[in-house]
Formats: structure tokens, C-alpha cells, sequence
């Protein structure tokens, strides 16, 4: 179930997970070479391109913090505020998504 993965910047192909960069653009979820990454935040699509990307530590990371975050809400809120913990699903979606369509596919 490999699976290439093609530098939405320079369409070329991305080889490895160190030199793969996930970034939300607009609604969508797109990858990168690191360096292509670093290009287009300074291009004018940067804009709309999350200077935060999706996969690494301070991805992982903030994933880890929301799922905390929401399990908090979850168990503490009180009423209606348990319905907030649903939106950190959101992140934690992006986060799988990026890891089922990009990282799995890379050594
Ligand atoms: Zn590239």
C-alpha cells in the first residue's frame, strides 16, 4: 500500500518523512519538501498556508495538547460545555488525516 507522494511546490518526490512537511492550506491538507515548505511562506500563497505545520514535534505536540484539552472538557465540563471538546476533534481529524494519507507512506 505504498504510495508516492508528490511536493505540491516543485511536483517533485518527496522520499523520506524527515524532508516531508504537511501544511493546511486553505481547507485542504497538502505536502511539501522542507525546503519547498520554507519557499512558500514567503511566496504570496502564504496567506493561506498555516505557517504551523501539520506533522513533526510541534504538531505532534499541539495535537497531544488538544486531546488533553478536549478530554478535560469532556470530563469536567459542566452542561452544554462538553459540546466544545468536539472542537478539538478538529485538529486531532487533520492530524490522522495527514498521518493516513502522507506520513504512512514514507520511511
Ligand atoms: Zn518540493
Amino acid at each position: 500500500m505504498k504510495k508516492t507522494i508528490y511536493c505540491e511546490e516543485c511536483s517533485g518526490v518527496i522520499h523520506n518523512k524527515e524532508d516531508l512537511v504537511v501544511a493546511q492550506f486553505r481547507m485542504d491538507v497538502i505536502p511539501f519538501h522542507e525546503d519547498c515548505y520554507a519557499r512558500e511562506l514567503k511566496g504570496p500563497k502564504a496567506i493561506y498556508i498555516r505557517n504551523k505545520p501539520i506533522n513533526g514535534v510541534s504538531g505532534n505536540f499541539s495535537t497531544f495538547m488538544f486531546f488533553l484539552l478536549g478530554l478535560g472538557i469532556l470530563i469536567f465540563g459542566v452542561g452544554d460545555i462538553k459540546y466544545f471538546s468536539i472542537v478539538t476533534i478538529i485538529p486531532i481529524g487533520i492530524r490522522l488525516y495527514s498521518y493516513i494519507m502522507f506520513e504512512r507512506h514514507l520511511d
